[in-house]
């Protein structure tokens, strides 16, 4: 309920007196009942008696602001509105999230993605972040063609999962096993029959190699290693960092890692594209190419994309590296373990040890004191194993399981066999 509001103003005025010949004056004593102001004003008493009979309590809405930044300033909410013609409450069945389709898209934004393993990886969304920059920002609404690193067969078996989180409208599948140069061809195919408005790689492996080539058998420049992007320009270092140079969004650019945001907003529709397929050009260097993927056990902690690692509340080492094996992870350990003697020195993770730059981190009985955690700030999923539900590893973790290890691991082993068998 609510009552109206006293307006001091008024009941100032009505104690006002004016005589002739002298200055205005306040009556003080005068009790004249003011005009009410009309703005409604909340009785918190009555609102609480109301909730102690068990009443509902409503009263007319007040104007607040709102501090949480979820709602959209209006230009880039038409912005958005153009971008999604049909987003509406037919792309929302009950129960599932929204989808952002873009069915004619006014251009086009090509974000080459590596997607190793079938796995984005961050910097793989930082890329789609960026390209989806540019689609948003553009006349009429753009949309953005992730170009992966596989076969169509593989696409369609869910490689690259989660491309449209990270903001894609359509999938196009490039050669994966392939050289840079051929990957080059068939990127340049596609530029040719789609003329993408600006094509985005990382400034990274392969990516940035296939870059350089693209922009020479276009004979377009390549703006590398680009530090800021926004609409309207992109800023990259020259002269060894001393100085930068700013210019309007070119063609072809890549995006140095931490560079750009990936996208978070609603999820987008990333249809795949039927393109045809057109024949592969040979590499005359190469004759053969055959990928051979690096044996996790033996790979170094800084370079592997996933850790599994154990701490003081580890016991059975035997299932450890079992599960290590199984899972095709690294292994790592915290410094108690490799003091011990049970791992060694260069598996250790931390301030004093290896700082990761894994995508995913699985800590097994690791307490997550600030040095360990220090070795693990980069990493973007965290999981932990701990019987201590307030350990400072269940804190920063994702995803944690509170259990003991030695019955986790054995369970994780279990499940891995059943999916193989
Ligand atoms: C200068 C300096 C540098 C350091 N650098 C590093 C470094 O680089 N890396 C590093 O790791 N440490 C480093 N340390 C050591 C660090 O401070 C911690 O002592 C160490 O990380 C603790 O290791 P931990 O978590 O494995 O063991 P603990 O602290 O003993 O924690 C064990 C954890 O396991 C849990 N647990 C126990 N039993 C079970 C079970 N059955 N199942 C599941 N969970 C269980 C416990 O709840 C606990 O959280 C450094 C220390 C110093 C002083």
């Amino acid at each position: 309920m609510s009552r109206i509001r006293n307006d001091p103003r008024a009941e100032r005025a009505t104690k006002m007196v004016a005589e002739a010949g002298r200055r205005p004056r306040l009556d003080l004593g005068r009790r004249e009942a003011a005009p009410a102001s009309g703005r409604p004003r909340r009785d918190p008493w009555r609102e609480w008696a109301a909730s102690l009979a068990g009443e509902t309590v409503t009263g007319p809405e007040r104007k607040r602001y709102d501090r949480s930044q979820r709602q959209m300033n209006r230009a880039d909410a038409a912005r958005f509105a153009r971008a999604r013609p049909s987003l509406d409450a037919t792309d929302v069945s009950p129960g599932q999230p929204a989808l952002r389709v873009v069915d004619e898209p006014a251009f086009l934004i090509f974000a080459v993605v590596e997607a190793a393993g079938g796995r984005l990886s961050r910097f793989d969304r930082q890329v789609l972040g960026a390209a989806r920059l540019l689609a948003d920002a553009g006349d009429g609404g753009g949309g953005v063609v992730a170009l992966v690193a596989c076969s169509g067969d593989d696409l369609t078996k869910g490689w690259g999962e989660g491309l449209g989180e990270a903001g894609a409208d359509r999938v196009l599948a490039l050669p994966g096993a392939a050289t840079p140069a051929i990957r080059a061809a068939a990127l340049r195919g596609a530029v040719d029959a789609l003329s993408p408005r600006h094509v985005i790689l990382a400034e990274a492996g392969d990516s940035a190699d296939i870059a350089r080539r693209l922009a020479a058998c276009l004979g377009e420049p390549l703006f590398a290693d680009v530090e800021h992007l926004t609409a309207r320009q992109a800023v990259r270092a020259v002269r060894n960092g001393r100085a930068e140079i700013g210019l309007l969004p070119p063609r072809l650019m890549t995006i140095g890692e931490d560079r750009a945001k990936p996208h978070e907003a609603v999820p987008c529709e990333a249809r795949p594209l039927d393109a045809a397929a057109a024949p592969l050009p040979d590499d005359p260097a190469i004759l053969s190419v055959e990928i051979i993927p690096g044996d996790p056990a033996k790979l170094a902690l800084s370079e592997t994309d996933f850790v599994v690692s154990a701490g003081n509340g580890v016991s059975d080492f035997a299932a450890f590296r079992d599960l290590a094996a199984a899972m095709k992870g690294t292994p790592g350990a915290s410094r108690v373990v490799c003091d011990a003697g049970l791992m060694p020195r260069a598996a250790q993770v931390g301030a004093s040890g290896t700082v990761l730059a894994a995508d995913c981190y699985l800590a097994l009985g690791i307490s997550g004191a600030p040095q360990h955690l220090q070795g693990v700030a980069g990493c973007e999923h965290v999981i932990a194993v701990n019987t201590d539900l307030h350990a400072a590893m269940i804190e920063r973790a994702g995803l944690a399981i509170v259990q003991d290890a030695q019955l986790v691991m054995p369970a994780l082993l279990k499940l891995l066999q059943e999916r193989e068998a």
